[in-house]
């Protein structure tokens, strides 16, 4: 490295560990307002998130800091990084510059007024919602519509809005090929879920609906945490009413589950699921903390890691031989007439529902496709608002045979279009493709994953993913990392076979 080129390196490298840190504050900040803060301090501490968040800005958007950036952008073809495009200091120029180039795309006066619609929006949403009125939502919903059009606009330079949104959130994503993967997933979902309705052999359910004291569940979550992999040296699980997993520091990851004393699956599910997000937050290297190759790649991605523990490895039968007598012994004679095969059936139903939260694994896709396919309509105007409910309304009959009687379980049910978050949505089912694909190949690699399963060991499963996934940080895309671990690009195929099998061995006939 030449001088100057090693000197612009290092101050935009303190540069973002210093924004890291900011961000880091802020995020410690609102996991202590979603567990333990009291209710009176909720003004104050609304003030002191928002000044971290604004010098946090102001921090990433610097002009020096990008002519920095934008220096060494246009070395690097002349050093000899660019002779390895996924190393830390490519990778991290790279990512560093597309980042700065983003924040900068969007006016100030955009990114106040979308912030003003959104905070407004979720308030509008949530009265309208309790209202069960969406014509109260609807302008509302135009407007912060509009605002994300103007916004994908801008990012893409006059391309496909919508492209410039998924790419907030899944960098690199193609919406095209993502569009073909999502309806290659969808025509086979359907007739599946269809043809599970009226099979053979319907799991008992109501084995996970017997009273389970929350003590017993904290015990066992602690037990499935530690033993799946999750830090407790560098991390903590947590309670709280929407669950989520925050990383604080390269050695300090918060996870967060709540518990259903008539609903086994919400905590142990919740806590595997936050656990596969933890694991993956803990495996990113602490040394490149706050920088790109230290960063998570994207959040289809993320969600994978999430979805692999929870479904792929937490429905599974050798999972349930493993947990099983350890449940038992948390719930005392609960749980006592029941076999592991029993408990795998009831944590594989399928059951078309409207809400997509309480979804099972199968159906959740559906509720995702639509609202992708609704979404694209939105963003290109395809769709008028005051034409969704309908749209809605049509979708869920013909996808999921379900119909919902009210707005509030139908087209309200969700956040995320009053908070602005499009493009969010297809990054649930992305990452459990991945998730499917991921498990798939570390069953090949791995040999004789279910024998270990089985035994309770699951140290090899993290360490695959640690090497295929986690220690790259975001120097692959998304798409680069899953046909880098896998050999093959992103497909439907493997969930599709992973359920098909799954449910075959469970209902017969399907
Ligand atoms: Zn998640």
């Amino acid at each position: 490295m030449n001088q100057s080129f090693e000197n612009h390196f290092a101050h935009v490298c303190e540069h973002a560990r210093q924004s890291a840190i900011l961000q880091s504050v802020a995020d410690a900040l609102e996991w202590d307002e979603r567990t333990g803060m009291p209710h009176d301090a909720s003004d104050y501490r609304a003030v002191q998130v928002s000044t971290l968040r604004a010098m946090h800005h102001k921090q990433q958007t610097d002009a020096a800091y990008g002519e920095r950036l934008q220096q060494l952008f246009g070395d690097l073809p002349q050093t000899e990084h660019s002779d390895d495009p996924h190393g830390d200091v490519a990778c991290t120029i790279v990512g560093l510059h597309r980042d700065y180039q983003r924040n900068c795309k969007l006016p100030v006066d955009l990114v106040r007024q979308t912030s003003e619609a959104t905070v407004r929006g979720q308030q509008v949403w949530d009265l309208a919602r309790k209202a069960n009125d969406f014509a109260a939502f609807a302008p509302a919903l135009k407007q912060i519509i509009a605002l994300k059009r103007e916004a994908g606009s801008l990012l893409s330079e006059g391309g496909d809005p919508y492209q410039a949104l998924i790419d907030e959130y899944e960098p690199g994503a193609d919406v095209d090929a993502l569009r073909g993967v999502f309806e290659s997933l969808r025509e086979p979902l359907i007739q599946l879920v269809a043809r599970l309705k009226d099979a053979p052999r319907q799991p008992d359910v109501s084995l996970l609906q017997r009273a389970f004291p929350i003590e017993g569940q904290r015990r066992l979550s602690r037990i499935v945490a530690e033993t799946i992999g999750f830090d407790f040296n560098r991390g903590r699980l947590d309670e709280t009413s929407h669950p989520f997993c925050t990383n604080l520091g390269p050695n300090d990851c918060r996870i967060l589950t709540r518990y259903d004393s008539h609903w086994l699956p919400a905590g142990l599910f919740g806590t595997m699921h936050e656990a596969g997000h933890g694991m993956y937050d803990q495996g990113l290297r602490t040394d490149w903390y706050g920088l790109p190759p230290g960063s998570y790649v994207s959040l289809g991605i993320h969600e994978s890691q999430s979805r692999l523990w929870e479904n792929q490895v937490g429905r599974s039968l050798p999972f349930w031989k493993w947990l099983l007598p350890k449940a038992k012994a948390c719930f005392g004679g609960v749980l006592d007439d029941c076999t592991p095969e029993m408990i795998h059936f009831a944590v594989n139903a399928v059951r078309p529902s409207l809400i997509r939260v309480e979804a099972d694994e199968a159906t959740y896709n559906l509720h995702i496709i639509i609202r992708f396919e609704l979404e694209q309509a939105l963003m290109s105007g395809a769709l008028q608002v005051h034409d969704l409910p309908g749209a809605w309304d049509d979708a869920y009959e013909r996808y999921l045979g379900v119909s919902s009687p009210t707005a509030a379980n139908g087209v309200l049910q969700d956040v995320h279009w009053s908070a602005g978050l499009f493009g969010y949505f297809p990054t649930y089912t992305l990452g459990n493709l991945a998730a499917a694909q991921f498990f798939d190949s570390a069953k090949t690699d791995l040999g004789s994953l279910d024998e270990s399963i089985e035994q309770g060991n699951f140290a090899n499963l993290l360490e695959w993913l640690r090497q295929h996934v986690h220690r790259h940080g975001r120097c692959f895309t998304g798409g680069e990392l899953v046909e880098k671990a896998t050999n093959s690009k992103l497909s439907a195929e493997p969930l599709l076979t992973s359920l098909r099998s799954r449910y075959q061995d469970l209902y017969g006939g399907a």
